[in-house]
């Protein structure tokens, strides 16, 4: 592994630092989808804006989707640094370039790989 273990633990400190403030977000947000979401509460809108206020809520609802996506990315990469496959291509094996994992830590595969799978994507 290219990344040496006093790089490690600041970002295993980083990552779990970053989880914590994801799942007060979640929490957070999907409190303010519900709150959105019951009619009356808030006086400052009236009917005509309650299509805005649906779409808001389901907005919130994403960006919560997306965080716990994050979360897992995050934990799964928490638990790859443990077991030393941290760094490691999961498709090809290879070491992912330590700038990547700089630039990108949760990322999992090197760059071809990367490629090669949106590429694929794109194709569907
Ligand atoms: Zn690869």
């Amino acid at each position: 592994m290219a990344i040496d273990r006093a790089q490690l633990d600041e970002l295993v400190t980083k990552l779990r630092r970053r989880a914590a403030r994801l799942h007060d977000e979640v929490a957070a947000k999907h409190h303010g989808a519900a709150a959105l979401e019951s009619p009356g509460e808030d006086r400052e809108r009236d009917n005509d804006d309650m299509s805005f206020v649906i779409s808001e809520a389901e907005v919130e609802t994403g960006e919560a989707e997306r965080d716990e996506l994050e979360i897992a990315a995050i934990e799964r990469t928490l638990h790859s640094i443990e077991d030393g496959s941290y760094g490691i291509c999961v498709q090809c094996g290879v070491d992912i370039p330590p700038a990547r994992l700089k630039a990108q830590p949760l990322a999992v595969r090197c760059v071809p790989c990367q490629g090669a799978r949106e590429q694929a994507r794109k194709r569907r």
